[in-house]
């Protein structure tokens, strides 16, 4: 069967899905095609034993000013947006003493958007045990991290986060290990790598109200979608790509396991590794693009567990649960990974039906956290480890929850890769993001024009230079993609190739 489009974008992760949305609306012709039953990607909304809702860990949505803001509004479905914004709840411990909450949990406190100013930092002061001038010192540093200029950030773009604390010791410990710890949890990253740029997508963001979409973070890609079919477009789902056709030198189109579609554009969302090493073949591109490609180093993976309970137990909506032993530098990363002992972790607990009481059946409870591992699909040693830290430690931390779990459902990185790409290298596959390493991230990030023409990438791995947090990355990719790819398509109409 052969059929005609425009543009073929394949995969339906938010990257993905919102740049087909942003083409189907100038009027192109676009089919997107996805290997899952859904859209989503890595955020699909799934069936849990009468839950529902995404397979791990997600908060920390924009309330205002994300990315996905920006989509919505494009395509004039800013209404359909509800996000829910609550405190979020620091529990933290100092080495050998016991775990500490920086606040209650109101559980029905929305944060009142009007009057917010961003996150108290005395409140982690005062849980670090921060006294006098320290205080000052760091509050002084954070306010300099959430105004670095577009210019400081690409100079911090050659620096790893290691070497910049080194150049400032005057800075207290515990914001460093702080800093360490956080860019662990929402960046995915170490900080020997990974350059202290990425540090402003937290400020940037911690200066904002963060929360959770109502519905679930996979029906706001649903809902894109949806737009998109209304516009034209053409979703086939359970359909994967097993080729990219390329013919004299240009994209011209895909070949599932049931059909031939061509296009003189195809955009990929399935990862910028798996599409070149294997739905186009190594063999279209020159050796020194190939080797760059196989150098993008992957971010951490996530291995995580959801509990459904029988009962309400927790208050809060949204935990962040470290100390002064569970965040990791290099050393302590390999250490792990060759087999020894994880002492505390980073944990970072969402209670969706607490954001949206829809998200459990009625009485019930969901519980979603998980902690950081290796992106390696088949690293199970490593897994079983931390899956049993983390339990021991919620169980130290929450007593009152392990007598009312009624169900457990575990995702590790091969669950990831599952719901995203398609391992294409030895070690990878479970990865939140590729490319956040010095070098390959902020303004080094991979062009999402590939050398061959009409060949794009979009999502995490391409397209967006911004130093974005989450899903606000791969979907403002998809907003810059949509506009290079429509040019090129008005220049191959004016050049008539
Ligand atoms: C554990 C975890 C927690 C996260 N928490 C948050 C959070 O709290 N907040 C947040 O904003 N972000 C979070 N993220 C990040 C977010 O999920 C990603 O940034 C986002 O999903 C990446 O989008 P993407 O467009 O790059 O594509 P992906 O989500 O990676 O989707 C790629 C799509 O391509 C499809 N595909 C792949 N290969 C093929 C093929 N050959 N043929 C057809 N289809 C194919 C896949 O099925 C998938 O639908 C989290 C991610 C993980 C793993």
């Amino acid at each position: 069967m052969a059929t005609d489009f425009d543009v073929i974008v394949v995969g339906a992760g938010p990257g993905g899905t919102c740049c087909a949305a942003l083409l189907a609306q100038k009027g192109l012709k676009v089919l997107l095609l996805d290997k899952n039953a859904g859209v989503g990607g890595k955020q699909m909304d799934l069936e849990f034993k009468g839950t529902h809702g995404e397979r791990w860990a997600s908060g920390g949505f924009a309330v205002q000013g994300g990315s996905f803001h920006d989509v919505y509004r494009a395509l004039g479905i800013e209404s359909q947006l509800k996000v829910s914004a609550k405190p979020i709840v620091a529990i933290y411990r100092r080495s050998g003493m016991t775990w500490k909450q920086a606040r209650k949990p109101p559980q029905e406190v929305e944060i009142d958007m009007e009057h917010y100013k961003g996150m108290d930092p005395n409140l982690l002061f005062d849980q670090w045990g921060l006294k006098g001038q320290d205080r000052d010192v760091a509050l002084q540093a954070m306010a300099e991290m959430a105004s670095w200029t577009p210019e400081q950030l690409d100079q911090l773009d050659d620096i790893t986060m290691t070497e910049w604390f080194a150049r400032r010791p005057e800075l207290p410990f515990p914001l460093k290990r702080y800093i360490f710890y956080v860019s662990q949890v929402m960046q995915e990253c170490l900080p020997d790598i990974t350059p202290m740029s990425m540090v402003s997508g937290i400020f940037h963001y911690g200066a904002r109200p963060m929360g959770y979409p109502l519905g679930g973070y996979g029906r706001v890609t649903e809902i894109v979608a949806e737009k998109f079919e209304e516009l034209g477009g053409k979703l086939v789902t359970r359909a994967r790509a097993e080729s990219i056709m390329v013919e004299k030198g240009r994209a011209v189109g895909v070949i599932t396991r049931d059909a031939v579609y061509r296009a003189p554009v195809v955009v990929s969302n399935a990862g910028i590794q798996p599409t070149v090493l294997k739905l186009v073949g190594e063999d279209h591109f020159d050796k020194s693009y190939v080797a760059y490609i196989k150098g993008l180093i992957p971010s951490l993976g996530y291995n995580g567990v959801r509990y459904v309970l029988r009962e309400k137990v927790l208050p809060g909506a949204l935990y962040q649960i470290w100390s002064d032993d569970s965040w990791w530098d290099l050393k302590e990363y390999l250490r792990i990974r060759s087999g020894g002992a994880p002492r505390d972790v980073t944990i970072a607990l969402i209670v969706p039906s607490n954001y949206d009481p829809d998200m459990a059946p009625p009485g019930k409870q969901v519980l979603v956290f998980g902690t950081n591992c290796s992106p390696d699909t088949r690293d199970d040693t490593m897994l079983k480890a931390l899956n049993k830290r983390m339990e021991e430690q919620m169980a130290e931390v929450f007593p009152e929850v392990v007598p009312a779990i009624e169900h457990k459902t575990y995702a590790g990185p091969r669950d990831v890769a599952a719901l995203s790409r398609d391992e294409a290298l030895p070690g990878s596959g479970g990865e939140f993001n590729l490319a956040i390493s010095i070098g390959q991230t902020g303004r080094y990030k991979p062009s999402a024009r590939s050398p061959i023409p009409g060949l794009y990438y979009v999502g995490m791995d391409a397209g967006s230079t911004r130093r974005l947090l989450g899903s606000n990355g791969p979907v403002d990719s998809g907003i810059n993609v949509s506009r290079m790819v429509y040019q090129y398509c008005l220049d191959r109409q004016f050049a008539g190739w």
